[in-house]
């Protein structure tokens, strides 16, 4: 058998332990979503639900591997970016198993993880990635020694404001596939804010603007509630296209990458596809077990940067809500 790594993934609403080899081969991927009972996601009860369950969830994906945890050579973690109450569970767990087992630890950049784990799944090689999920909105591509960041939401990170969108209107979290729904039995356009400074985006006021339609004197008469998440979708899928088209033909990259959980949405992924297609470009879309929140994909970076650069001491495990992955060097891609 392999290397085996634990990746552990602890940023936000998901605590998940993944068991992948040095080769990529993955052997298991258990994730334990917080999902709230009214409201957002409150980073205390986030973390107390991770509290409560990250060693039940550890245990079921060792047994899922069949494997005992003293196989496992390489414990990795996500480190940065994420709320800060809640990636300190993932690290205080990975510390403690790293010193109980006496393997080496290492921590991990969410954003590159995502981007990493596509390549892999998708055998991709240097994609132009669109990455866009509940926290995260970034356009990437790899570029002198890091994935630089071409473009990015300013405010809301579009699932955020979709979730945001369908609480409002008494939708449950996750609210991005009920919109996606509603919005698939409209083809009525009202128009709503389109906000593309430069090649970044931000979604606030087309969130505020979208609110204002349900309380317009129209609604219920000209236009109703899937006409709205349909004209929701239409603008800030547009935007993402946009930035994704330019920065598409300033990198001149062969292939686009889709991720984050909102690739699952098959409008975005028609939208992406075309641009694609109109560049000459490979075009995939990260299947929805790895393109959400995953151990696997935090095994999977982890394993790239200890091979390239070994494991962190302690210190350096430390965890970094706000950094950017375009701080970071790929020493494996040079
Ligand atoms: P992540 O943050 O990567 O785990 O992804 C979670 C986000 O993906 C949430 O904001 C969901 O609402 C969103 N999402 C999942 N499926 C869809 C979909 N079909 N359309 C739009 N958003 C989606
Ligand atoms: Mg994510």
């Amino acid at each position: 058998m392999k290397d085996l790594c634990l990746g552990i993934e602890s940023t936000a609403h998901t605590f998940s332990a993944g068991i992948i080899d040095f080769d990529g081969k993955v052997y298991s991927l258990i994730n334990d979503i917080f999902i709230p009972e009214e409201g957002g996601l409150h980073p205390v009860l986030i973390r107390e639900q991770h509290l409560n369950n990250f060693m039940h969830i550890i245990n079921k994906a060792l047994s899922e591997a069949k494997i005992s945890i003293d196989k496992i050579k390489l414990i990795a973690f996500s480190q940065s970016p994420g709320l800060g109450p809640v990636l300190k569970i993932g690290a205080w767990v990975a510390r403690m198993l790293s010193q109980i087992l006496e393997i080496p630890i290492i921590g991990v950049n969410h954003c590159i993880a995502h981007i990493e784990i596509g390549r892999l799944i998708c055998q991709i090689e240097d994609p132009l990635v669109l990455y866009t999920s509940g926290g995260n909105t970034i356009v990437s591509a790899f570029e002198s020694e890091r994935y630089q960041i071409f473009g990015e939401t300013l405010d809301l990170a579009i699932g955020n404001m979709i979730d945001s969108f369908a609480r409002d209107v008494g939708l449950q979290h996750p609210g991005g596939p009920k919109i996606e729904e509603l919005a698939s039995k409209s083809k009525n356009y009202i128009p709503l804010p389109y906000i593309v400074k430069g090649m970044d985006l931000s979604f606030s006021g087309l969130y505020t603007a979208a609110k204002y339609l349900l309380r317009s004197k129209d609604y219920d008469n000209k236009f109703n509630l899937n006409d709205v998440a349909y004209s929701l979708q239409e603008t800030a899928f547009g935007m993402l296209t946009e930035v994704t088209e330019r920065a598409l033909a300033h990198t001149e990259k062969k292939e686009v990458l889709l991720t984050g959980g909102v690739a699952a949405n098959q409008r975005l992924q028609s939208m992406i596809r075309n641009i694609s297609t109109e560049h000459n470009a490979r075009f995939e879309v990260v299947p929805p077990k790895f393109a959400g929140d995953n151990g696997v994909m935090i095994g999977w970076a982890g394993i790239l940067r200890y091979k390239a650069e070994g494991g962190h001491t302690v210190s350096e495990t430390i965890i970094k809500p706000k950094e950017r992955m375009d701080k970071i060097t790929i020493p494996w891609r040079f």
